[in-house]
């Protein structure tokens, strides 16, 4: 990692960028604070040195490229985001032929905030099994030839607890949520024009800002992620109150890996298992 990678990204970036190949590339620069990264959007070839990757690189910038529909457009992406580049495509959309995918084999990422950054990896980069990108054009690093098996020691954790303590656990979470929507908002799998959360009519949830509303927002919301979630974490990371969505979303995704053997984002081809129908399908529940 480091500087080798950043370079490697700068001369690919330049590349595409003096060919007309893409029009904008997504990557990291180094922040305002000079210590961690953020988005970067680069359209000119001589801006490319503006592009790092470091280990504080934890956006998944792969949510940008709903904004760039129609426009050819190259993106960075760990392996945890690869699988969005899976998922947007799988659901039609984002064009293959739009987007060409600069992949970077990731070591993890670590914990940091504004002008601080520890060196502590991200807990999530521990259960990670996608360390080399599964779809790219251009590869920066060595891909992993043996990736771990899945584990959900967190998932065990939560499951140990009496379905009371559970319950008590997830309307304390409720009550601090804001409904700030930043979750929704970095998720690449939350795309609807008009999310449910905002319709009036038919009135989903209501908007009041209050425990079960919140309960119900952070349930549907999950459930609409079942098995399209690709583990990227993004809707943990930012929000701003620390609520443990991934509990939620690592739950589903055990689900669906035991009873589909399916993992969101592996190719472009299969649809989640909770969004396609099969007439005969029994799964043998009850
Ligand atoms: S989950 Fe995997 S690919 Fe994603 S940041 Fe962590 S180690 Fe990298
Ligand atoms: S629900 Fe969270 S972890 Fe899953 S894809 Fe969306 S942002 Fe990433
Ligand atoms: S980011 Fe956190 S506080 Fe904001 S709506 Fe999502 S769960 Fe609630």
């Amino acid at each position: 990692m480091g500087a080798d990678f950043a370079q490697q990204i700068r001369d690919k970036a330049k590349e595409l960028l003096q060919e007309g190949t893409v029009e904008c590339v997504i990557g990291y620069e180094t922040g305002s604070d000079g210590v961690s990264a953020r988005p970067a959007f680069i359209y000119d070839p001589a801006a490319v040195d503006r592009l790092v990757f470091d280990n504080t690189c934890s956006h998944n910038l792969v949510k940008y490229l709903l904004d760039k529909k129609g426009k050819p457009t190259a993106v960075v992406v760990k392996g945890c985001d690869s699988r969005a580049v899976n998922l947007l495509l799988s659901e039609k959309q984002i064009e293959r032929d739009q987007v060409f995918i600069i992949g970077v084999v990731c070591p993890g990422v670590v914990e940091w905030g504004w002008n601080k950054r520890s060196e502590q990896i991200q807990q999530r980069c521990n259960w990670c099994r996608q360390h080399t990108p599964v779809v790219y054009d251009f590869l920066v690093g060595e891909p992993v030839t043996e990736e771990p098996p899945a584990d959900f020691a967190d998932v065990a954790e939560m499951e140990a607890k009496t379905t009371e303590e559970r319950a008590a656990f997830w309307r304390e979470q409720a009550e601090r949520c804001l409904r700030c929507y930043a979750c929704r908002q970095a998720c690449p799998g939350c795309y609807c024009i008009d999310c449910f959360a905002e319709e009036l009519d038919p009135e989903w949830v209501g908007i009041r800002i209050a425990p079960e509303e919140n309960l119900m927002w952070n349930t549907i919301r999950a459930f609409h992620l079942g098995g399209r979630c690709i583990s990227c974490n993004e809707c943990e990371r930012v929000c701003p109150v620390n609520i443990p969505l991934s509990l939620l979303n690592r739950k589903l995704e055990q689900e669906v890996l035991s009873l589909f053997d399916y993992q969101a984002g592996m190719s472009d081809a299969a649809l989640a298992p909770l969004i396609t129908f099969k007439k005969d399908e029994k799964l043998g529940i009850g």
